[in-house]
């Protein structure tokens, strides 16, 4: 009898593509995480895995290669340093996200990130959801992360009391994209966790597994939608102020912020351990997965700056160029199906000068984790068909983002490879 397949997914945890291999998803409040722990996730990375780590476009770190017996001493290592990865898979509130981290005003959005973090996480009252719940914060709505969130949270004002939030609920992309609406202009910060566990509510009771909110608004429609959220018990409390100190590990950023760019998101442990050193002894001691799948430091002064760069230039470092948000893809993920980054890699080589300043995302499956629908340009991996020669390969659709409002929209259907390397090269 063969032994019984354990669903890790509640732990942070999705079986590779490769059978018997395993990916860990590490949850960062609004990516932020300090040198020290960066270095626990690298010497995990090292012990266990094969010493490299990905970078997701939702601030996470997440390590493949991990064998199943050595799931538990994964967790037990990152519990020493301060990281959970309690509900970064599967049916539960996944990592508060935020974009904002380049913001004069981050380390607010960064308290508020941690506060939602500890209220959610590892609450089995929001655990076991239909799916996954998404919520991000950001500072303005100039890039439209709020839009693909399930509750996206976005600074609007100080009312003098206190932070307010406009708050957009319901999107999600995939295979169905759909921007989240605006539910609510101004909330205060004492509303905010009480009206999101009365979403989370409504979206327990009221969706069918394997279905996003969107799916629920979009069956009983706004009015019946807004109806249900207000009955909430939760829906008309309020928090106290927090109070006390703040919560924040990252300085504001200031005019030298680094940014270093990493491929695809592909790093190397080693390479983490280098900046873990540069953040802790020339900046504020934290490193910031971005939106973009790069590290970002805070430097304190342009001394500090200058120093960075040129440690880090030394030891083969860049800063970010061209904006290119890429997923594992078939070489890792069980849903892929394109060799995503070494896509990318071939993108990158067909493109002009002026395609490079523009914003790309490439996705292996209509899951779209890379936010395409976000980008200027967006690639997703829509399925196989039959090559010439009989053989299954990739076809690709384009996705452009003309109205800054929404999302982008498919406007090429199910290229090849050739035929998307060709529309690439005609960019310039
Ligand atoms: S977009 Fe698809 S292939 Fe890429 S990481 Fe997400 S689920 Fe996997």
């Amino acid at each position: 009898m063969s032994a019984p397949v354990i669903d890790y997914r509640l732990d942070g945890i999705y079986r590779q593509r490769q059978e018997g291999y395993f990916m860990q998803r590490v949850k960062l409040p609004a990516g932020v995480i300090s040198a020290q722990q960066a270095r626990t996730v690298a010497a995990v990375a090292e012990q266990y895995g094969k010493a490299e780590l990905h970078l997701t476009t939702r601030g996470s770190m997440e390590i493949h290669w991990l064998q199943e017996a050595d799931l538990a001493a994964v967790k037990r290592a990152l519990a020493k340093a301060g990281l959970t990865s309690r509900g970064a898979c599967g049916g539960a509130v996944r990592g508060i996200t935020c974009s904002s981290q380049g913001a004069a005003g981050f380390p607010a959005l960064e308290s508020l990130a941690r506060r939602i973090h500890r209220h959610f996480t590892g609450n089995p009252r929001f655990e076991r959801l239909p799916k996954k719940f998404k919520i991000g914060i950001e500072a303005d709505s100039n890039n439209g992360r709020h839009l693909i969130q399930d509750v996206g949270l976005v600074f609007s004002e100080n009312n003098g009391s206190g932070d307010c939030y406009d708050v957009y609920l319901a999107g999600g992309l995939g295979r169905e994209p759909q921007a989240g609406f605006l539910y609510e202009t101004g909330v205060a910060e004492e509303r905010l966790i009480p009206l999101i566990e009365a979403v989370a509510n409504v979206y327990a009771a009221h969706t069918s597994a394997g279905k996003r909110l969107k799916h629920l608004l979009r069956r009983v429609g706004e009015t019946t939608f807004r109806r249900l959220i207000s009955r909430e018990p939760a829906y008309g409390d309020e928090f106290p102020p927090s109070g006390g100190l703040p919560e924040h590990l990252a300085t504001p950023a200031n005019d030298h912020r680094i940014e270093i760019g990493v491929f695809a998101g592909l790093l190397q442990a080693a390479d983490l351990h280098k900046l873990a050193d540069s953040a802790e002894q020339q900046a504020d001691g934290t490193l910031m997965v971005t939106a973009e799948q790069n590290i970002a430091l805070h430097p304190a002064c342009s001394a500090s700056h200058a120093a960075i760069l040129t440690t880090l230039h030394q030891a083969g470092f860049k800063t970010a160029g061209t904006v290119f948000r890429v997923c594992p893809g078939s070489d890792l993920c069980r849903m892929g199906i394109s060799p995503t980054r070494t896509v990318a890699g071939q993108l990158l080589e067909a493109m002009g000068t002026n395609a490079r300043e523009l914003r790309w995302a490439l996705s292996g499956c209509h899951n779209s984790c890379t936010q395409p629908q976000l980008a200027d340009i967006g690639i997703v991996t829509a399925g196989l068909a039959k090559d010439s020669s009989g053989e299954r390969t990739p076809r690709y659709d384009i996705i452009r983002r003309q109205d800054q409002e929404g999302l982008g929209t498919v406007t090429d259907h199910s290229l090849t490879l050739e035929e998307l390397l060709s529309r690439v090269a005609e960019l310039h």
